[in-house]
């Protein structure tokens, strides 16, 4: 006989991008256009895989359980504030402050259309979600957000938003900390190509900001995440990681990625002459984007065919049906290297 399990647990979990080498087979192209996932095109600098290798020497050893290293190169080079950190990524810091703060059936509020994560991670938590929509042009609606999150336990944010690429300007999130009752959680994984800075926030009992190393950093295969929290949460946040969360080859190339910014900076300047080139060129409506990605609407075409065409042609890109409160039609695209930025923009041009 089978064991139960948990009934959340027989539905749908993430929603993976396609594989790239799973497309190259189908298609017989030899090198795919990967706009799918938001990743750093470039691969990792000459000082990040050294430190990557000698770390390999240490490995028969635990790591640092309070990852003093790479918090302290975070307060050096990001912001001079309380720190914490997670070896799955933002994703596992999101699930730590879930497991800190939530308990069953508390409230967790949601501005959607958004990232899956938080509700999945709230789910497991057994929490009761609320997902508060957007506006029709995808910006907050801030009363909206108070109305819906001001006796939630936790909030989520996430800004520049995932899929949509909208900024939160800095004024409205002073505005909903200042009239919730719990935590907001700001996402900012994609906050280094915009123009918004919270750090002035920061002073904040109930505010946490999310990074992590995955996007303009280009460490998405080591699974760095950070946030930056009010110091008395620290004690807390410790108390409920997963012991030895980051391994010690994940610290030390995180510690040269941030010691060595040129390597993002460069993406940056990069990613932002694209974003402008697309807005220009996309034959669909682009939504403007302060992120590393477009959200295009390519209707009347509905995006999973839109993502098969594009497939055809060598050109991976992710379709964004499974987000709920966005409709049929709109594909994220990832700015990527420019021969990959060309091959779609080439190929966005032949949908039909
Ligand atoms: C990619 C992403 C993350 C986290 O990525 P990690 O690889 O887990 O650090 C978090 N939030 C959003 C909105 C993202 O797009």
């Amino acid at each position: 006989m089978k064991p139960q399990i948990r009934s959340e647990y027989n539905g749908k979990g993430y929603v993976y991008a396609a594989s790239a080498s799973d497309i190259a087979k189908e298609t017989g192209f030899d090198k795919i256009a990967r706009l799918a996932s938001n990743e750093n095109p470039f691969e990792p600098s000459p000082a990040i895989r050294k430190a990557a290798q000698e770390a390999l020497a240490y490995i028969n050893r635990y790591p640092d359980p309070s990852s003093a290293k790479i918090r302290e190169a975070i307060r050096r080079n990001i912001y001079d504030a309380p720190v914490v950190v997670s070896g799955s990524g933002m994703d596992g810091v999101i699930e730590t402050v879930i497991r800190v703060v939530v308990a069953p059936g508390d409230k967790v509020a949601v501005a959607a259309p958004t990232f899956s994560v938080y509700g999945l991670a709230a789910k497991a938590a057994s929490a009761e979600i609320v997902n508060i929509q957007s506006k029709e042009d995808f910006t907050i609606d801030v009363d909206a957000f108070i109305e819906g999150a001001k006796d939630a336990k936790l909030s989520f944010l996430c800004t520049p938003n995932n899929p949509t690429g909208t900024t939160v300007p800095a004024e409205d999130v002073k505005r909903i900390l200042e009239n919730i009752s719990g935590f907001l959680f700001l996402d900012c994984a994609y906050i280094e190509f915009a123009d918004e800075d919270y750090y002035q926030l920061l002073s904040y009992d109930n505010l946490i900001i999310g990074r992590t190393l995955s996007k303009v950093y280009g460490l998405a295969g080591l699974r760095i995440g950070y946030a930056f929290v009010p110091e008395w949460f620290v004690g807390p946040y410790m108390a409920g990681v997963t012991p030895f969360s980051l391994n010690c080859v994940s610290e030390a190339a995180g510690v040269a990625a941030l010691e060595n910014p040129e390597c993002k900076d460069a993406l940056v300047s990069h990613v932002r002459s694209w974003r402008k080139r697309f807005g220009e060129e996309i034959p669909f409506p682009v939504l403007p984007s302060g992120a590393n990605f477009v959200l295009i609407n390519t209707a009347p075409i509905k995006s999973d065919d839109a993502v098969k065409q594009l497939q055809k042609m060598g050109i991976l890109v992710r379709s964004c049906s499974s987000f709920p409160g966005l409709g049929e039609t709109y594909v994220r695209v990832s700015i990527g290297d420019d021969w990959e930025n060309e091959r779609f923009l080439e190929g966005v041009k032949k949908l039909c």
